[in-house]
């Protein structure tokens, strides 16, 4: 492995039987070997291990000789199974001791649940002489920074956290990051902010953006893909929040430069459903979907808009002669035209139609033409065709999403 001089590295420890024996799968390593690359630090090795306590203590001696910064999940719970504390004991060979702070915390998580404390959760206050705590926000287990000896490199640090992922990803975003960037030297802040894009896939991007997302670059720029919505993660460091946040607006408007086409907002949690609601709440406008197919995605995600005052519901039915039917037999255009005035709507969106995927369909669904419509306030029709095939966890998804693309896109031509 080549390394920039000055280039951290890592190994992500991950801690328990029912990952080595395969009853649950490690979303901890993935998720954490993201956060690490996201602050330059280089993500040389992942390790599994069970619940024993020599081969814990030998993972950790073998990772503390070959990097820099040692991030383990899993072992910290009260029970006799959990011997993380006692395996970073035995390999700095220093006794546990309880701290008193630690202690009171996690009886005060216990008195707030209303439960008496039982004594072995004592256990979880008690740390390798010379560690930190992390501290555990949310649950009783907090986390363990220690610096041990190694033997490639001059020490070690180790985080240990909880394998709950709640709980680590928030302590390690709110400690573990900030401890890291401190022992880098130059930057003392850390901001993140994310931007979402609809309408291409991840090599397209990856080909657009060019170097912007090289692992090299600072700010750096980190892509990821749901069922075919990316978002670009962007990692600023520096001496203030100030300097971070010019980072981000530098960067945010080269990717913008790149790639407007595709974007559709900013935040982890934003998709397309809120974008859409967003723009018909600033122009006073209403929505009703019709989904045909015995799906309806998209009636579940804008149902989770709450009460909004743009979406007024959205129907489903097994195809469009069920729609005409309710309309006493008129054809499909002229029932939906009913229906949009019946409602006082200003948009329809309508999918036709999603596949049936029964309980065997397992493979690739072969592709097949999707109608995506959209009735404007004027009652133009706007008709776009996609063909759409894929696997069936993601089809009918992805069907819904390239229709709201199609809605976003007739939004922004029709400002009627
Ligand atoms: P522990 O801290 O070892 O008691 O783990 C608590 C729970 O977190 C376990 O029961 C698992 O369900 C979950 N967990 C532990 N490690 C991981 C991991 N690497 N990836 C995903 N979930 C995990
Ligand atoms: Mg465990």
């Amino acid at each position: 492995m080549t390394q920039q001089a000055g280039q951290l590295t890592a190994e992500v420890i991950s801690i328990g039987d029912e990952l080595t024996s395969g009853a649950r799968l490690d979303t901890n390593a993935q998720w954490l070997s993201r956060r690490l690359g996201e602050l330059g630090i280089e993500v040389a090795y992942h390790s599994t291990v069970g619940d024993t306590l020599n081969d814990n203590i030998e993972v950790f001696r073998i990772a503390a000789g070959r990097v820099d910064i040692i991030v383990s999940t899993g072992g910290l719970g009260p029970t006799r199974d959990d011997l993380t504390r006692e395996a970073l004991s035995a390999v700095v060979q220093r006794p546990m001791h309880m701290d008193e702070s630690a202690m009171q915390h996690i009886e005060q998580i216990f008195a707030s649940r209303k439960r008496e404390m039982p004594e072995r959760n004592r256990v979880q206050a008690m740390f390798p002489a010379g560690s930190q705590q992390i501290f555990n926000p949310q649950g009783t287990a907090p986390g363990i920074d220690m610096v041990v000896p190694g033997t490639r490199v001059e020490t070690s640090r180790i985080f240990a956290l909880p394998g709950v992922p709640a709980e680590m990803k928030r302590m390690f975003d709110e400690t573990v990051a900030q401890r890291i960037i401190e022992s880098k030297g130059a930057a003392t802040e850390i901001k993140h902010h994310v931007m979402k894009f609809f309408g291409t896939g991840e090599s397209d991007m990856e080909n657009r953006l060019g170097e912007m997302i090289s692992r090299g670059r600072e700010p750096r720029v980190g892509i990821t893909v749901s069922t075919a919505t990316i978002s670009l993660r962007i990692t600023a460091m520096g001496q203030s929040d100030a300097q971070c946040q010019e980072q981000i607006d530098q960067t945010r408007a080269e990717i913008l430069e790149r790639v407007p086409q595709f974007y559709f907002g900013e935040g982890d949690k934003f998709e397309q459903h809120d974008a859409i609601n967003a723009e018909l709440v600033s122009r006073g406008q209403t929505l009703m979907v019709v989904e045909y197919g015995r799906a309806a995605p998209l009636g579940n995600w804008f149902s989770k808009l709450g009460d909004s005052p743009a979406y007024q519901g959205g129907l489903s039915f097994a195809n469009s002669n069920q729609l005409c039917r309710m309309f006493g037999g008129k054809d499909e255009l002229e029932s939906l035209k009913l229906l949009k005035r019946k409602c006082k709507l200003d948009w329809l969106l309508i999918i036709d139609s999603y596949p049936e995927l029964d309980d065997d369909a397992l493979l690739p669904q072969p592709a097949s033409e999707i109608r995506l419509l959209v009735i404007s306030p004027a009652d133009k029709a706007l008709v776009q065709t996609q063909t759409l095939g894929g696997h069936p966890d993601v089809l009918q998804p992805r069907i819904a999403k390239a229709g709201m693309a199609w809605l976003r896109e007739m939004l922004a031509e029709n400002t009627e």
